[in-house]
């Protein structure tokens, strides 16, 4: 599947909680766990509050844990920003 981004043009789509989403706009870090940098898997991150409530509950998502994560679409460009912004990738 593929989104259009106004910045990065058509990319794949990933997956972020509104937390990541957020902290890419503003540019502050609030972590970034994710499951994939391979844009052909639908990458998702989670901020480090967002990954520990998942962890918390043993990986398994709850409607309060989806709640709170407010899960947003990026483009695959966005994703990575998101992870420069958080240091795990340079
Ligand atoms: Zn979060
Ligand atoms: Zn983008």
């Amino acid at each position: 599947m593929s989104v259009r981004c106004d910045e990065h043009g058509m990319s794949n789509e990933t997956f972020v909680c509104v937390h990541v989403a957020n902290s890419i706009r503003d540019g502050v870090a609030c972590g970034f766990v994710y499951t994939s940098l391979n844009p052909d898997e639908e990458p998702c991150a989670y901020c480090k509050d967002c990954d520990a409530m998942l962890s918390a509950n043993g990986g398994e998502w709850t409607e309060a844990l989806e709640a709170k994560a407010d899960i947003k679409l990026l483009c695959f460009g966005c994703f990575l920003k998101g992870a420069q912004l958080n240091g795990v990738l340079h």
